[in-house]
């Protein structure tokens, strides 16, 4: 299974592990390390979901 990874630099999006400007990609996933976008709400929303999962809501 391919997973699309995004690049750190130029917000590119790409299957490889490495750019096509040669910086590092990161998975693309939402609720993991994304360095300088609107991390606030996602924070947010991964709390709740991480409550949800383990049935405190
Ligand atoms: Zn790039």
């Amino acid at each position: 299974m391919k997973h699309i990874h995004r690049c750190n630099k130029c917000d590119k999006y790409t299957m490889g592990e490495v750019c096509d400007c040669g910086a590092k990609t990161n998975t693309s996933k939402p609720l993991k390390y994304s360095p300088n976008d609107n991390l606030g709400a996602y924070r947010r929303k991964a709390k709740l979901e991480e409550y949800g999962r383990r049935g405190l809501i």
